[in-house]
């Protein structure tokens, strides 16, 4: 990027935030005045484009309301008729669910031009706070592609990242900036591209300047997987022959021109990796590095404490929050802690609207906004971008020319600040998620119904299901579920069955039922394993009641309590985890659907 780029994309930053409230009203207009004749609108609106008509008419929905839309677009109809516009270029694959389905959002061209210029506006960023990094230098950035979904019409669902991997302006940089060649990325079995990755990341070590990935849940896993396989890795570069178990054509191919014999390198890698700690290793590994780029806040908060262990007093910068319905939030402090973190929205992605939440957001021991469980919706309607309140928190409503209007994202925040005139928030969670050890979004709903058709399989052995509740483990990585079981036999409860009296078949099949009925993400995650096995661990009886008696001293009151699906505190987990009998893991992946 030329210095009068950098410079123009900071003044950008900076007439953005000034000038919100315009931008924002003209986008408003833009967007009514193209699809006001569409079927979803026109029934609200008449055809008029009026913001107050569009504020009292239009509805707050979630995307369940506009799925039947949605769907006849998948099925075939014109989306110009229907939701917007625009034509459509596809889908874009949302993290979040609907009916054990992954979202589809309609994505336009003007959905790759916002990329464009969110881009060019990072970029300047990443320049004023680090120099220009891509002079003569490269990025190891962990980067998947996930294969495309074909609707009926005919339309491809993608992830958002894997359209930006096949953009051509991506493909043109990508030798000259990124470590990883394209084919590894493309590789479809996530082992293989992890290893080739890391492979091209060791061998242009002297290059790499920054490293990275979305989030933070795969940097951590890259290095873990770097520690189980050094010595392959370098034997690999050793002899400048790729392993024979790295069969995709794509990746070897990639190999033979790259990898050559380098005993110098390899000695060198295996020195610094066959020290006892690895405190500190990126560093050691790629010396040049001046950052890690990943997103470290909200779910990916939890995997901050290893990674700063393995970066060495690198910064860890959490550059952007983003989502596939185009939402666009941008750090405009990098090298600021993970926990301190705020984005500030950028006024010409979306139109926005806030929901106030009257339940305050709490504050806990580690200075993090937690949501309260407790939070509702005041009465007062939903306040525009400029309008919130400092210390307030929200839930996310966005209108865009993708067809969403009034949509609720699910994402709640919490206004820490201004620049100029436009908020800073902190991600605070999402709506209605129980468990997430990486981006998945499990719902309480969805424990229940795990929990409901994997109980069945104890009752031919006389058992019962009496209590569970469930965790999400990020001590180790990848992160796993954890559901604490009580059982007791159907008949002469003074006959405890403890956990060696369990068969172990029938506690591991539960394992599986469980995560086979879990939703999509989930299951996909599983199989490229960024989630690991499903864990069972049965507790003694009497457990829940001592639960109960913890959660009661703390303040719950007795007449109304109800285990919680989802166990939050350390020390009531500490409680289950004193009383574990037996543990029980998943021992295979999860059914897919075709
Ligand atoms: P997706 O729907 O797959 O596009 O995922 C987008 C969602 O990921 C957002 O709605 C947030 O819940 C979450 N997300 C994205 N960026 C961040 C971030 N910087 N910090 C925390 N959560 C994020």
């Amino acid at each position: 990027m030329a210095t009068n780029d950098y410079e123009s994309g900071l003044k950008m930053l900076e007439e953005l935030t000034t000038d919100a409230q315009q931008i924002q009203d003209q986008l408003l207009g833009e967007i009514l005045s193209k699809n006001a004749e569409t079927e979803y609108l026109q029934g609200f609106l008449h055809g008029q484009t009026d913001k107050q008509l569009f504020k009292k008419n239009v509805p707050i929905v979630t995307y369940e309301h506009l799925k039947p839309y949605i769907d006849r677009i998948a099925n075939g109809e014109a989306s110009s008729d229907l939701l917007l516009v625009e034509p459509l270029i596809g889908f874009s694959l949302s993290s979040g669910t609907s009916g054990g389905l992954p979202k589809l959002i309609p994505t336009t061209a003007e959905s790759a031009h916002i990329t464009a210029t969110f881009n060019k506006l990072y970029r300047s960023l990443m320049i004023k706070h680090f120099g220009d990094i891509n002079q003569a230098s490269k990025r190891m950035e962990l980067m998947f592609a996930k294969p495309d979904v074909e609707t009926p019409s005919g339309l491809k669902a993608s992830a958002v990242s894997t359209r930006a991997f096949k953009g051509s302006s991506f493909k043109a940089i990508l030798p000259k900036l990124y470590t990883s060649p394209f084919e590894t990325i493309f590789c479809p079995d996530t082992k293989q591209s992890m290893y080739c990755q890391i492979l091209f990341g060791l061998i242009q070590r002297d290059e790499v300047v920054m490293i990275g990935s979305i989030f933070a849940s795969t940097v951590v896993r890259s290095i873990k997987f770097l520690e189980n396989n050094w010595k392959e890795l370098c034997s690999n570069i050793k002899t400048g022959q790729i392993s024979e178990w790295i069969t995709d054509s794509g990746c070897r191919n990639a190999a033979s021109l790259m990898l050559k014999p380098n005993l110098e390198l390899a000695d060198l890698i295996e020195d610094v990796c066959s020290c006892k700690s690895w405190e500190g290793i990126i560093r050691k590994l790629w010396p040049k590095t001046k950052y890690i780029g990943t997103v470290c806040t909200g779910a990916m908060l939890q995997y901050t404490a290893e990674l700063e262990f393995y970066c060495g007093g690198l910064p860890l910068v959490s550059g952007f929050y983003a989502c596939s319905e185009g939402a666009v939030g941008i750090n405009l402090e990098p090298l600021c802690k993970p926990s301190d973190v705020s984005y500030t929205f950028l006024p010409n992605t979306v139109y926005y609207e806030f929901l106030s939440i009257k339940e305050d957001c709490v504050t806990d021991s580690q200075n993090q906004v937690q949501l309260n469980a407790m939070s509702h919706h005041e009465d007062t309607g939903p306040v525009d971008l400029v309008n919130v309140k400092l210390g307030q928190c929200y839930e996310v409503l966005v209108t865009s020319s993708m067809g969403l209007y009034r949509y609720r994202v699910g994402d709640i925040i919490k206004v820490t600040g201004f620049h100029n005139n436009t908020p800073q928030f902190q991600f605070v969670g999402r709506q209605n998620v129980a468990l997430g050890v990486d981006m998945e979004r499990t719902s309480e709903a969805d424990i229940l119904k795990a929990v409901a058709e994997a109980k069945a399989l104890l009752d031919p052995l006389g058992l019962i299901l009496t209590e569970y509740t469930s965790d999400g483990d990020t001590s180790s990585t990848p992160g796993h579920y954890v559901i604490f079981w009580e059982i007791k036999p159907k008949e002469g409860n003074n006959n405890n069955k403890n956990g060696k009296e369990l068969d172990p078949k029938v506690m591991e099949q539960c394992c599986s039922k469980m995560e086979d009925s879990l939703h999509f993400t989930y299951r996909m995650y599983r199989k490229e394993n960024m989630i690991a096995a499903l864990e069972i661990r049965v507790v003694k009886q009497g457990t829940f009641e001592s639960l109960m008696e913890y959660f009661v001293t703390k303040g719950a009151s007795l007449s109304q309590y109800k285990t919680p699906i989802c166990i939050k505190s350390k020390e009531a987990l500490n409680i289950l985890d004193s009383r574990v009998i037996a543990k029980f893991f998943s021992p295979r992946t999860p059914i897919q659907d075709n």
